[in-house]
């Protein structure tokens, strides 16, 4: 026995001595007539989550998550270089421009090799793998054209394919905008609903031709495909990163465990059974997941062997791919697709597993983003007008900043709070330098002559929390003289008209207009609600204990021509003003008065309760709406998850929305209502409990009102978390049918209780019918509208017919095990004291005869993106308006945009050049007048200079438009063999009539070069 032993041993011995060095063959080749398994190599960065995003890249925190970017790509560039026929994608921008600043040129040199020869594919390509339901489409174009640009300069290339493998439901813009408009040539994703996919397995139908659009149709549409389970291998068995427990392949026969068979058995299994649920002979395998490939050889060096052995077994073929390749052999397999319209929300992974509380999950933080949005879009404006300062300060920081906000972490609510405070501090770094570029550019422009700028004087302040009555600025004392000037900039294409409030000390002040003529104003006290909330928060984020106490907010209509500024000079008034007790109008009403009370200057009417001061009726004399409604609050308990007499125990959480139940907010005792009255608006004030306070505004001439709510801290010490609605409720016959938007673009119809795609089992009757909303929703029946829209993103819906609901904020106790693994329970603190998060927002409300509705969503929709810019400086006297310029059009001046068309973006990039983005605000047959193709003249928009070239590019301005449209795939679709009638888009712009043609919810971009200044004569 020992002797046999001996030998054998002696034998192996001498073998194994001899070199067995085996070379894979790893030739990547399709085979027609077989089962062909793509094997993609990924890793999912996530640009924040546990970690915030340079703790990621440079791995540190590993406690939290064992997670390093650098690691992946720097293990990534040796295991491409060891065999050509291995392939990888990598995504995220964000984390692969740092690893980038950081190589060597001879690092670079190979990389972009690698990428040239295709074995390195950068998709998707934006800075992050953004969120698709809060982000507004502006910030998902920029984001991503900041991505592409970068990619383009870099590599010469333009991404292919989009890749929201991980974003929890997709949107409509994210398959037509930010699929087709940019050029790609196919869009893949791995979550839709569980009830969703179980059918299209069924159909084979997780991979369709997505028209996302109503308004472009075929002309956008996308091949686009869910994966079978998730992003991930296809089974447990199929994971190879170092500390993974999957069975690797042994094909050492001197070795024990020789298991070359039945690995080769484990993956023809699993192809077949993916081959089940899919058309043509081609079927992906994602290999990897999150943060994966930190030693990226282990992965390789098993899907090498599986390469070799598979083939060589012959039942299948395998090969390294890409996204890439495996779309080009859809396309050349010329199969008929099904098609998708709408989109894939709201998502469920489970019955009682709705992802629809992350659409509110973070209101503060949300309203963050948005407003940086809109600034960073008018400090780019002004930006350019100034010319772009190649040393001082500039709007980069603030791109990037929002940019990595729009990850499916960061703006979704759904990191961690270290995290969520470190996309916060990045805004608040970005805004601090647009503020100072904000400053500079209006300082230069209200010169008389722009040749001073260089040695420019006046310091304009600006008030970023003038939302809570704090502005610094014009809480001064102007009793000695000085004069208060506040330049209010426009970033809209038309003239605007709109009231600005600001807080005052004295109420004893005039307004005079850019000509210097005094114009009408309105007083109203600031109330202790009012500023106890002021108080609080700005001791809280700026640590400032505030001493001066402004009395008043003073209320003036300004008037902006279009892309351009008014200036409004505010003074102590001479003598008394004669008119301050009507500037100055306080009615107080207690719910024992009978009678009703109307509110509104103008010729819309809100009639509130004298009995229980309730708004319950909404009147306009001018469109002739009259409808009951009512307004109220209330509350889901988030359910904690441990219920007994439960079958699942999924809680309410950061992700998910789990109500168990749900309660009015009935006011606490008495409900005192404060109606302030004046020419220029009347004001509603309501404290309906000690933790919800809200004032309603009606302006003499708006035919919306505004509901400004604060919300919190929502109390928990019943150990329930809550989840805050409100409701405005009419008597409307709505028949299940209500609208949302899709990141602030196309609305599209939603019906209670029902999907299009399939037949719904309703579990979650609440959360399973709520939706993203980041412009509006509304409803209607056969004569009403009934329109509400928002001011940051948030979930909601109609769960009763006549009914819309917000969902404002919300505050939980358990996390709801999807991995982020905190309750969303956020704090504010002053100094160590910390209460639950307050938020306050605005919402906007409307009703309006049936078909007039939608002009009010899109212009004013666009007026909140983009609200007036004020910056403030003092002065001496009053000769501003001799010594300056008052009133500025970057337009011609007799020249206004169509109502129906929006310039969204206005960027100076290099050697004058500028980035040029115009959108047409409406979708087909939505409003009768303004659906319907709209012309610009650049040649007024750019009055100021001279247009030498005009390049139309693609969405994300990395390639040319026609060159794009060249290169379109042109996918066949199934069924229905109706003709699609053609869908309208603006031709070619003449170079010499420089007119761009839009059609309805058509985006075009451009690229701009002007003849230089010298070369052209002033004007
Ligand atoms: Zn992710």
């Amino acid at each position: 026995m020992a002797l046999v032993a001996y030998l054998l041993t002696l034998a192996v011995f001498l073998y194994a001595a001899e070199s067995k060095y085996l070379q894979y063959n790893t030739t990547s080749v399709l085979v027609p007539g077989k089962l062909n398994v793509h094997l993609v190599a990924h890793t999912h960065d996530d640009v924040g989550w546990l970690k915030t995003v340079d703790q990621y890249y440079v791995g540190s925190n590993n406690s939290i998550q064992g997670a390093c970017v650098q690691n992946v790509l720097d293990s990534l560039i040796p295991a491409l270089l060891a065999d050509k026929n291995r392939k990888f994608i990598y995504v995220e921008q964000a984390f692969f421009q740092r690893w980038w600043r950081d190589q060597s040129e001879e690092v670079q040199d190979t990389v972009k090799e690698l990428v040239s020869s295709g074995q390195l594919e950068l998709i998707n390509g934006g800075m992050c793998m953004h969120d698709e339901a809060a982000p507004h489409y502006i910030d998902m174009i920029d984001q991503t054209t900041l991505g592409h640009r970068f990619i383009k300069q870099e590599f010469n290339v333009t991404p292919r394919i989009g890749w929201q493998i991980d974003p929890f439901g997709h949107s409509a813009v994210q398959a037509y905008l930010l699929g087709a408009e940019v050029g790609f040539d196919s869009l893949f994703f791995g979550r839709i609903d569980y009830q969703d996919r179980a059918k299209r397995k069924v159909d084979k139908s997780l991979e369709v031709v997505w028209r996302g659009s109503k308004s472009l149709g075929s002309s956008a549409q996308i091949f686009a495909g869910a994966f079978p389970a998730n992003y991930e291998p296809p089974s447990d068995n199929f994971y190879f990163e170092v500390d993974d427990t999957a069975p690797i392949v042994q094909d050492d026969m001197d070795l024990f465990d020789y298991n070359v068979p039945n690995r080769v058995n484990d993956f023809v299994s699993a192809a077949m059974l993916q081959a089940n649920i899919t058309r043509t002979n081609h079927i992906m395998w994602t290999m990897g997941t999150d943060f994966k490939y930190q030693y990226a050889h282990t992965w390789f060096r098993q899907m090498d062997k599986f390469i070799n052995y598979v083939n060589q077994d012959g039942r299948v073929n395998a090969l390294y791919s890409t996204p890439s390749i495996y779309t080009d052999a859809k396309y050349a397999a010329d199969e008929s697709w099904p098609i998708k319209s709408d989109d894939f929300f709201p998502y469920a992974d489970h019955v009682n597993a709705y992802w629809t509380g992350y659409f509110t999950s973070r209101p503060a933080l949300k309203g963050y983003v948005r407003v940086m949005s809109g600034y960073y879009l008018a400090a780019r404006q002004l930006e350019f007008f100034k010319g772009r300062s190649k040393s001082g300060p500039n709007t980069d920081y603030i791109a990037d900043a929002l940019a990595i906000a729009q990850h499916h972490d960061a703006v979704s609510g759904t990191s961690k709070q270290h995290v969520a405070d470190d996309y916060a501090k990045r805004l608040s770094i970005g805004y601090v330098e647009a503020e100072k570029v904000v400053a500079e550019s209006l300082a230069c422009m209200t010169e008389p002559s722009q040749a001073h700028c260089k040695s420019v004087s006046t310091e304009f302040q600006q008030c970023p929390l003038l939302n809570i009555s704090y502005c610094p600025s014009s809480e001064v004392d102007l009793s000695k003289g000085k004069d208060l000037v506040i330049v209010v900039y426009n970033s809209l294409g038309w003239k605007r008209k709109d009231v600005i409030k600001i807080p005052v000390v004295s109420k004893n002040v005039i307004v005079k207009d850019p000509t210097g003529k005094e114009i009408e104003s309105q007083i109203l006290p600031l109330l202790n609600a009012s500023l106890s909330i002021r108080n609080n928060l700005v001791k809280a984020y700026l640590g400032i204990s505030l001493s001066v106490t402004p009395g008043y907010s003073l209320a003036f209509s300004a008037t902006v021509p279009p892309l351009g500024f008014s200036t409004y000079i505010i003074s102590s008034a001479k003598q008394k003003a004669t008119s301050t007790s009507e500037r100055l109008a306080v009615q107080k009403t207690q719910q024992s008065q009978k009678n009703e009370i109307e509110v509104g200057p103008g010729s819309l009417k809100l009639i509130y309760s004298g009995n229980d001061g309730k708004l319950i009726e909404y009147t306009n004399s001018r469109s002739l709406v009259k409808q009951s409604v009512d307004q109220s609050f209330s509350y889901y308990p988030g359910d904690d998850g441990t219920h007994a007499n439960k079958s699942d125990l999924q809680a309410s959480g950061a992700y998910i929305f789990r109500p168990n139940g749900t309660y009015p907010i009935n006011s606490e005792g008495k409900v005192s209502l404060t109606v302030l009255r004046g020419p220029l608006l009347d004001e509603v004030h309501q404290r309906i409990n000690s933790w919800i306070y809200q004032v309603t505004r009606v302006y003499k001439e708006k035919d919306h009102a505004e509901i400004e709510f604060t919300v919190g801290p929502i109390p928990i010490d019943d150990g329930i978390g809550k989840e805050i609605v409100t409701k405005i409720t009419t008597s409307m016959k709505t028949n299940k049918q209500f609208y949302t938007d899709s990141n602030g673009r196309d609305f599209i119809e939603r019906i209670r209780n029902y999907r299009k795609d399939w037949n719904l089992e309703v579990n979650q009757p609440v959360a399973g019918n709520y939706y993203p909303i980041n412009l509006g929703i509304y409803t209607k029946d056969n004569s009403t509208e009934l329109s509400v829209l928002v001011d940051r993103s948030v979930g909601g819906s109609s769960i009763v017919d006549g009914q819309l609901e917000l969902m404002i904020h919300r505050r939980l106790l358990y996390d709801d095990a999807r991995g982020v693994g905190e309750a969303l329970n956020e704090t504010v603190c002053i100094q160590d004291d910390c209460k639950g998060l307050t938020v306050t927002g605005k919402y906007y409300l409307r009703l309006d005869p049936i078909g007039e509705g939608a002009k009010w969503r899109r212009s004013f929709g666009q007026e909140i993106y983009s609200p007036f810019l004020l910056a403030f400086t003092e002065q001496d006297g009053d000769h501003w308006i001799k010594s300056h310029v008052t009133t500025f059009s970057g337009m011609d001046p007799s020249y206004s945009l169509p109502d129906n068309v929006a310039i969204i973006t206005i960027q100076e990039l290099e050697n004058g050049k500028i980035l040029f983005r115009l959108a047409h605000l409406y979708e087909i047959e939505e409003d009768k007048d303004l659906s319907v193709m709209a012309s610009v003249e650049l040649k007024k928009v750019f009055a100021k200079k001279q247009i030498k070239k005009i390049t139309e590019m693609s969405l994300s301005a990395n390639q040319g438009r026609a060159e794009m449209e060249k290169k379109r795939l042109a996918w066949k679709v199934a069924g229905s063999s109706e003709e699609e009638p053609k869908t309208l888009r603006g031709g070619p712009v003449d170079p010499t009539k420089l007119v761009v043609d839009l059609a309805p919810m058509e985006i075009r971009t451009f690229t701009i070069n002007f003849l230089s200044k010298h070369s052209t004569a002033e004007n």
